[in-house]
């Protein structure tokens, strides 16, 4: 079965996120676990954990098709000791509310070498952070999600997710979430039948689909190869609807939080129903 959902809001409270999926008909929702622009923030309160239990119940979506998403200011492969120090630390802070929140995934970004070291040097260093938090956590799978190729932001080729993997010391806890967009602009194309089985034939090749946890479902607005990271509703990017319609009838996506990250949030809901009219 097909879970599609979105990135909905926790503004008021990370409670608050399980309602907004289920006012889109969501069936599984991405959300940030805390201000994702700010390094630190209080601990979860003992009734906000309880609340957002209770609503996610209510609303009767899984924690296995929540698909939280850590900050924007960690960077595990920082070429910095103390810059990569303070970035695992908010890192196993957002593992361990996901924890809290009894949550089984925490999708991130790999890391950028900011041109100052190699991208294997920076690679191993992500590596290494993530064993570091997966020793000290217990339940969350380390979700890798592949970029765009934008400026030193690794995890733009398979190999790098492929490298990640293999460096870890806990294969069981190590996934990928695979974003439409940042895949496209990153250069596997993906717009018809014959290249979208290519593309996805290179990915069980060098990942493997048993390390696939989830995806961010979006068009992109710049065009194929270009490395420029910018989201579009689905059908008005470069991408185009055809291939919408073969992945929501690909089961190898089945059972795994499909997240739309598009840039029309007024349209989510009716972007949520088109993936599911296309369901045979
Ligand atoms: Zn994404
Ligand atoms: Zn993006």
């Amino acid at each position: 079965m097909k879970y599609f959902g979105a990135h909905v809001s926790s503004s008021g409270g990370v409670f608050n996120a399980p309602l907004n999926a289920q006012k889109i008909g969501a069936k599984a929702f991405a959300l940030f676990v805390k201000n994702q622009r700010q390094w630190k923030a209080k601990p979860y309160d003992e009734k906000v954990i309880e609340k957002f239990k209770t609503n996610l119940a209510k609303v009767g979506i899984k924690p296995e098709m929540v698909l939280p998403h850590d900050s924007y200011l960690i960077n595990l492969g920082h070429p910095e000791l103390e810059q990569r120090e303070k970035s695992l630390n908010a890192f196993i802070d957002e593992v361990q509310r996901c924890e809290q929140l009894g949550l089984k995934l925490l999708n991130f970004h790999p890391g950028s070498h900011l041109r100052k070291i190699s991208e294997e040097e920076s690679l191993d260093f992500i590596a290494e952070n993530m064993n570091k938090t997966l020793e000290v956590t217990n339940d969350v799978t380390l979700v890798i999600e592949n970029t765009a190729g934008q400026g030193s932001n690794l995890g733009y080729k398979f190999e790098h997710l492929a490298y990640l993997i293999d460096k870890s010391i806990d294969k069981s806890r190590v996934g990928v979430c695979i974003d439409t967009c940042h895949m496209f602009v990153a250069g596997y194309d993906i717009r018809t039948r014959e290249v979208y089985d290519k593309t996805w034939k290179e990915f069980d090749d060098i990942v493997g689909f048993e390390y696939l946890k989830g995806m961010h479902i979006n068009d992109s607005l710049t065009p194929f190869a270009s490395k420029k990271d910018r989201h579009q509703s689905l059908g008005k990017g470069e991408i185009g609807i055809e291939f919408f319609k073969i992945l929501a009838n690909d089961p190898r996506m089945d059972d795994m939080p499909l997240v739309l990250e598009t840039i029309d949030e007024s349209i989510w809901k009716e972007e949520i129903e088109l993936l599911y009219s296309f369901v045979k």
